[in-house]
């Protein structure tokens, strides 16, 4: 089935797009826990993270390290934390979180 992820990557459902290339996409999350909280995908549907080959599964950090350098920038933000959890939709992804104050978490 398609994932939700992938429909946003056809673009059938709509996302804000923070940058892209032909195997990764970065848009914004929905529900963000900081202003910037962005989500980092593979366009290929894979349910978890673990089932990327080697190299895409590197390629894939690559490409979200140069996300967060970008939302770093935009955001002001001191750090960017990284979160792969994963308990709902079934496309592998990325969590990029602008970190400035602990106490400004909604976890
Ligand atoms: P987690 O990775 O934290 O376990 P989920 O797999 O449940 O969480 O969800 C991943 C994230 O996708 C959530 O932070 C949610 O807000 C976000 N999300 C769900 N639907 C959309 C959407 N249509 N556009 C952007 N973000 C979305």
């Amino acid at each position: 089935m398609e994932s939700i992820f992938s429909k946003i990557v056809k673009g059938t459902i709509p996302a804000y797009k923070v940058a892209e290339d032909d195997r990764f996409l970065a848009f914004l999350d929905i529900s963000p826990l900081q202003p910037g909280h962005t989500l980092v995908v593979p366009k290929k549907q894979v349910d978890e993270i673990f089932e990327l080959e080697d190299s895409l599964l590197a390629d894939l950090h690559v490409f979200a390290k140069q996300v967060a350098v970008g939302i770093k920038q935009a955001t002001g933000a001191s750090r960017i934390g990284m979160a792969v959890i994963g308990f709902e939709v079934p496309h592998a992804h990325i969590h990029l979180i602008p970190i400035n104050n602990m106490d400004d978490m909604n976890f």
